[in-house]
């Protein structure tokens, strides 16, 4: 049985800070990548916003942070956590591979996106709606695409497709756009992101593929149909917590409650960090500052 000073789970920014301020503190860490290696990061072409690195892509950062980590005795394992049994030492962490019995955790599995559930959705998943632009935006060369949502995330979205799509329609139910003000600007100042605030998208429409959404303003009696080819929804996220139902407390939107301060979960022992617990901002900054934290209170813990 494997039995590290520390295990992390998750290979995103709080994973890996961890993993680096863990490793440095002396500990065995061993750190589970799962599904999504890297994490969210990685799926972004361009961070402006990190102190320090403000030119490269989410893939050469989180490749540098992996790096950092591996140079102090980070050990990765790429695994994926199906079961835990968290209530009282010893800890078990239980993957597709082995089970994993840790002095301590740290968890750091983030969030995946949530779905409008619309009528038809289903249908056009992978035929024209999805939510990732990195992965998919390709397929929209000089196409007519839309972006759902108003937030951060559905800016970032409509920042890439407006070098590969003809037009970004960016669909807000809001009277404006929420998100950073600098992103904002961005959208607002490039002529093929046009706009639809106070729009509600009701459904989906096509053939084989997606041609269209329905859509209605909020002051209109009557719904639309919005020609498009491509739409990405960006409305969101919900925290990676199913696993911990009835272990951790967590908050009414299932989020894990953490002490601010030392990261530490409702059990002592198991921290938490990043975006899947309360954190209110989701940034790669804020990720890894809670991963540093979570290791160096932890250092407390495994010394006592
Ligand atoms: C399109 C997009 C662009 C963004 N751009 C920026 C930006 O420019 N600047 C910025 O600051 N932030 C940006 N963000 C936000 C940022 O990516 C997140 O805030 C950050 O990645 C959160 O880090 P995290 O480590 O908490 O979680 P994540 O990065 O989501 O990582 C979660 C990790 O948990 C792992 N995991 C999940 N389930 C399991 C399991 N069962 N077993 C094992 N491991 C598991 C996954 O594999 C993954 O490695 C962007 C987000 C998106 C979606």
């Amino acid at each position: 049985m494997n039995t590290p000073d520390v295990l992390i789970i998750g290979s995103g920014p709080a994973g890996l800070t961890a993993g680096l301020y863990a490793g440095r503190a002396g500990f065995s860490v061993s750190l589970l990548t799962g599904p999504e290696k890297g994490g969210k990061l990685s799926l972004t072409d361009k961070i402006e916003n990190f102190p320090c690195f403000s030119t490269g892509s989410g893939i050469e950062f989180i490749t540098k942070l992996e790096q950092q980590a591996k140079e102090v005795g980070v050990s990765f394992f790429n695994e994926n956590v199906q079961q835990v049994a968290l209530l009282h030492p010893p800890f078990k962490i239980i993957t597709e591979v082995q089970t994993w019995q840790p002095k301590s955790v740290i968890i750091a599995m983030g969030t995946q996106v949530k779905w409008l559930n619309l009528p038809q959705e289903e249908m056009y998943k992978g035929k024209g709606i999805s939510v990732c632009a990195t992965c998919d935006g390709f397929f929209y060369k000089n196409k007519n695409v839309a972006v759902i949502g108003g937030g951060n995330t559905a800016l970032y979205e409509s920042l890439y497709l407006t070098n590969i799509a003809k037009n970004v329609y960016l669909l807000t139910q809001n009277k404006q756009l929420q998100g950073e003000f600098l992103l904002r600007q961005k959208v607002l100042s490039l002529a093929n992101i046009l706009i639809y605030y106070n729009t509600d998208v009701l459904g989906f429409v096509g053939n084989e593929k997606l041609t269209g959404l329905k859509i209605k303003n909020k002051a209109d009696t009557e719904e639309k149909i919005l020609s498009v080819e491509g739409c990405f929804e960006a409305v969101g996220f919900v925290p990676n917590t199913r696993l911990f139902q009835n272990q951790l407390l967590v908050d009414k939107n299932g989020y894990i409650k953490t002490n601010k301060q030392t990261m530490q979960t409702s059990i002592k022992g198991i921290y938490a960090c990043g975006d899947i617990q309360e954190t209110g901002y989701s940034q790669a900054l804020i990720a890894s500052a809670s991963g540093a934290r979570a290791a160096m209170s932890l250092e407390n813990y495994l010394k006592a």
